[in-house]
Order: structure tokens, then C-alpha cells, then sequence
């Protein structure tokens, strides 16, 4: 070593210059945008960083600790996470939907499961096999509960089987999926319903229950000639469960939401010539913008802010709809309230129609003492992943209520940060990020180039920053920082160098 360095560091570590000092860093791991975003919740800083060092298999056990169907996830979500990213002000948010999708179908491959718990408990059932109930019966096999799941269609899945097309999902996916409960020893039902009024049978025989049953049942509008319209979830169920659609060659479907969306998609995918009519304007509309945006690139026409009239039947016959242009004015029972705006209306030819204004729930189920309600029955329409959060949530709560524990909810559980504050872009130090646009990601190399553009917001990954730059050599870096008071003068240089906004300066003994 150079002997002036040497002398350099030996006067260095010599003088406690930590005794002159009113400040001292402290190292507090934050939230970043993205996990705040996301419905599940996902740690994605943390999933990055295990990723970018090989522990890929820690990686994916991190990933199921969250949200057992990545790769249903990474195909379908509409990645609030990604909207909210802080690379997103620099060159493009990271493909972190992508980099799931890749994570997942490893998992899948490789087989990847987490270890079951000890406790062996006692018998649940769950009331339906959509990605609530799927997701519930997960996190409570894991608990070590015996998992019964009831599905009143022939197959499971719920809307992953029969209301996504299978051009936004594989089904292959799907049944992977639904193998890896069979193989961790969840059982499923099919062809087999459960009503509320089954409830106190169903308790003599399972400990605790668990319903996620979903909103299964298609609002309608009250106009002229309705009667004659189809409902969009029968038409989505009907197409894949049984493979038919309603005749017609050119379609008109109402409504603004994935349902609505889903269902012109299939329309058009099938050849019939289709529009979509919504009364919000296109960039309020509740469907992802990714979809709609695929929706039209694929044909279909879209009238924005128009409302129905009537459905126009002639001879017994669907003619046509009559539309008119319509503002939004107010909202009541998650049913938006609109107004013509004027008294033109136009008439749009077509013999088939579909309604897809929303959905709610088929029966009336209350929760009880060992009886929980998860998914979109619980918090209304939402995404597969809110849905997924949600089974997850409730089944820890089930099983903790069966263990006799508490449960604090998965983010005071799972994320183990030290505060809670969201980081922003300006509490970065940008200027060790290189800028490079988002990449395409096929494959594990393109997930890892990806996941190497993250900023790991509030989240120290050991880059060592602060040990290179504390000139009074006062942070010792091993696993983490931490930091040797003695030496610390307290000059700040570590929290400006931080590219992550980890380190604060506090007063002393504060
Ligand atoms: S589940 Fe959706 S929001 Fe959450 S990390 Fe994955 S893509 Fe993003
Ligand atoms: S840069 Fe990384 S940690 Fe920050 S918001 Fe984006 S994905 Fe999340
Ligand atoms: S500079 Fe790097 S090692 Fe130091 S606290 Fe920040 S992220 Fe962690």
C-alpha cells in the first residue's frame, strides 16, 4: 500500500473526530413508489436485488411470499407499479411487470415452492376458484391448513379460465397454476355450488370459510329493447367454457370497463365488425389503456361519451342501438349517472348487442366468526393482483385468527422497512444513474439488463457509496453500512452521495 495512504488512514482511524460532531447519519430503508403502487404490495427493490446477485431462487421465494401467481400477474396486471416509477422522470419506468413475468415462469419451470409451515390446522373451505379464492387457498395451504376449494363451474379459475381471453392469458399458464395447488394439497370441487343458505353445513364440516365468489352477476341499463341485449360475463363464460358466441355479424357492446373491452376483443378476434360504446371519455375510461389501446389497433370502433338510448328491435329483430352524446354527472352504487347533453341522437346498425355495465354480486354473504369474505366481493371491481392481495390478506388473518395470533396486514408483516415514507425522484442522487431506455424482456439476460435500471428507491443494496466517500473512513461496510460513531464527524458527504435516498441526517441522540 502507499505509505502516504497508509499514514493518511492510520491518523484517520487515530483521531475520533466522532466526538466533534452534532450530526450523524442514520440508514433508514424507505418505500419506493412502485411497492406503494402495487395492489400486492410487492417488495420489488428487494426482489431486484436478490435477482441482480443470482439468489434467483431467493428471489422467487420473496415473489410467492406476495403473490403465489406471478406469471398470471406478470401477463395481465395493468402495472400500476410501473405508472408510479421513479425511472419514469429520467427514461422510461422499468418493465417491472416484464421481469415478473420472467421470474414467474421460472418458477413454474423450476418447480419453485416455499417451505409449508409447521402447524398443522384445521379444515377450510373456500367458496369459489377465481384469483381470490386461488390466491386464499395458497397462503392458507402454506399455513398448514387442510384447503378445500368449491367452484360451481365445471372448470377453475374463475375469470382466469373464462373471462380473460386467452390472447391476454395462456391458459396453459393458468392450468400450471392450478397444478401447483394440487401439488402443495389443495383440493378443488368443481361443478359444485355453495349458497348462503349452506353456510351452517358447511361450518359443521371446515373450521373456518373463506368466500370469494366475485361479482357474477351483469348489471343491466333500464332502456327500450334491453331485453334483447346479451350480458358481456355470459358471453365471455359461454366462449370459453363451451366455445359459442351469440350470432351476429356486426356487434355493439356498452360499456367502459375490461369486461367491455374483453368482450369487443373477442367480438373482433372472432371477425365480427364491433364498436364499443361508453359514456366516459376515452381517458377515463376504467378499462386499462393498454387494452383499449390494443382494442383499437385491432379494429374496433370506439364512441366515447355517448350513452344508450335504446336497443332498436325490429321485427322481433335486434335493428340497431340509438346513442346520443352524454356527460357524466354524478356516481351512485358504483353506477355512473349521465345526462344527454343534447337532443341529437344517432342511430348505429347492428344485430347483436352486448351490455357490459358492471357486475355485482349473485347472493347476500355476511361475514362471521369463522366466516371471511375476500376479493372483488369485498372491496367491488378490481384487478387480478387487488383480488390476489386480497385472498392473501385474508387468509393470514384466517389463519392467524385459527392460530390464535394477531395479524398486523402483509405490509407491517412483509416489508420490513424502517419508515414508511414513499421515496420520490428528488430524494435520489440521479446522478449515478446512466441513462438508458427501457429494454425488451424475453428472457432471464433481458430481466436481469432491466432489473439492472432500477434505482432500488429507499432501498440500500450494499452499493458501498458511503463507505467509498466517508473521508473519516466512519462507515464500515459488511453485509450493510453501519456506521462507527467514534469517527463520524457528521459531515453529510454519505447521505449526498446515496443514489437511494437511505441515509438522513439526524442531531445526535435524536
Ligand atoms: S402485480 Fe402488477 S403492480 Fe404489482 S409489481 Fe406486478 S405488475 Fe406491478
Ligand atoms: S426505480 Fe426501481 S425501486 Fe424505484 S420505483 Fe422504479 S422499479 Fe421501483
Ligand atoms: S450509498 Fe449505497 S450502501 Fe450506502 S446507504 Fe446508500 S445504498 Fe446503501
Amino acid at each position: 500500500m502507499d505509505i502516504t495512504l497508509l499514514r493518511t488512514f492510520s491518523t484517520t482511524r487515530r483521531i475520533k473526530t466522532g466526538a466533534w460532531s452534532r450530526l450523524q447519519p442514520v440508514f433508514l430503508n424507505g418505500v419506493s413508489p412502485c411497492m406503494d403502487a402495487c395492489p400486492a404490495s410487492i417488495d420489488v427493490p428487494k426482489l431486484f436485488h436478490l435477482f441482480l446477485e443470482g439468489r434467483e431462487r431467493e428471489a422467487a421465494l420473496l415473489l410467492l411470499k406476495y403473490n403465489p401467481f406471478p406469471s398470471i400477474t406478470g401477463r395481465v396486471c395493468p402495472h400500476p407499479c410501473q405508472d408510479s416509477c421513479n425511472r419514469g422522470e429520467m427514461d422510461g419506468a422499468v418493465e417491472i411487470r416484464a421481469i415478473e413475468r420472467v421470474l414467474g415462469d421460472i418458477i413454474l419451470e423450476e418447480k419453485i415452492f416455499p417451505p409449508k409451515g409447521a402447524f398443522q390446522g384445521p379444515s377450510v373451505a373456500v367458496v369459489g376458484s377465481g384469483p381470490a379464492g386461488l390466491s386464499a387457498a395458497w397462503y392458507l395451504s402454506m399455513g398448514g391448513m387442510d384447503v378445500t376449494v368449491f367452484e360451481r363451474e365445471r372448470a377453475p379459475g374463475g375469470v382466469l379460465s373464462w373471462g380473460i381471453p386467452a390472447f391476454r392469458l395462456d391458459r396453459e399458464i393458468v392450468t400450471e397454476n392450478l397444478r401447483r395447488l394440487e401439488e402443495i394439497g389443495v383440493e378443488i370441487v368443481t361443478d359444485y355450488t355453495i349458497s348462503p343458505e349452506d353456510l351452517s353445513e358447511l361450518h359443521c364440516r371446515y373450521q373456518g370459510v373463506l368466500i370469494a365468489t366475485g361479482l357474477g352477476r351483469s348489471r343491466t341499463l333500464h332502456v327500450r329493447g334491453v331485453e334483447h341485449a346479451w350480458q358481456g360475463l355470459n358471453l365471455l363464460k359461454g366462449y370459453h367454457l363451451e366455445g359459442t358466441l351469440p350470432p351476429g355479424e356486426r356487434a355493439v357492446v356498452i360499456g367502459g370497463g375490461n369486461v367491455a373491452v374483453d368482450v369487443a376483443r373477442v367480438l373482433v378476434h372472432e371477425g365480427r365488425k364491433t364498436t364499443l360504446v361508453c359514456v366516459e371519455p376515452r381517458d377515463e375510461m376504467p378499462a386499462i389503456p393498454q387494452e383499449i389501446q390494443e382494442a383499437q389497433e385491432e379494429g374496433i370502433d370506439l364512441l366515447d361519451s355517448y350513452g344508450l338510448e335504446e336497443v332498436v328491435v325490429r321485427d322481433g329483430m335486434v335493428a340497431g342501438v340509438r346513442i346520443g352524446r352524454v356527460c357524466i354527472v354524478g356516481e351512485e352504487d358504483r353506477m355512473k349517472q349521465v345526462a344527454f347533453v343534447d337532443n341529437v341522437r344517432d342511430e348505429v346498425p347492428c344485430d347483436l348487442v352486448v351490455l357490459a355495465v358492471g357486475q355485482e354480486p349473485e347472493e347476500g354473504w355476511e361475514e362471521g366468526d369463522a366466516t371471511f369474505v375476500a376479493g372483488d366481493l369485498l372491496m367491488g371491481p378490481g384487478t387480478v393482483a387487488g383480488a390476489i392481495a386480497s385472498g392473501r390478506d385474508v387468509a393470514l388473518k384466517l389463519v392467524a385468527t385459527l392460530q390464535g395470533r394477531s395479524f398486523e396486514g402483509v405490509r407491517a408483516t412483509l416489508w420490513e422497512r424502517d419508515h414508511y415514507e414513499v421515496i420520490t425522484f428528488q430524494d435520489l442522487n440521479p446522478s449515478y444513474f446512466v441513462p438508458l431506455p427501457p429494454g425488451e424482456v424475453k428472457d432471464r439476460a433481458g430481466a436481469m439488463r432491466e432489473a439492472e435500471r432500477c434505482f432500488s428507491c429507499g432501498y440500500c443494496n450494499a452499493c458501498g457509496n458511503c463507505w467509498i466517500f466517508c473521508p473519516d473512513v466512519a462507515i464500515i461496510m459488511e453485509s450493510a453500512p453501519q456506521l462507527d460513531p467514534d469517527h463520524c464527524k457528521g459531515c453529510g458527504i454519505c447521505a449526498t452521495e446515496c443514489p437511494r435516498g437511505v441515509i438522513y441526517m439526524r442531531e445526535k441522540g435524536c
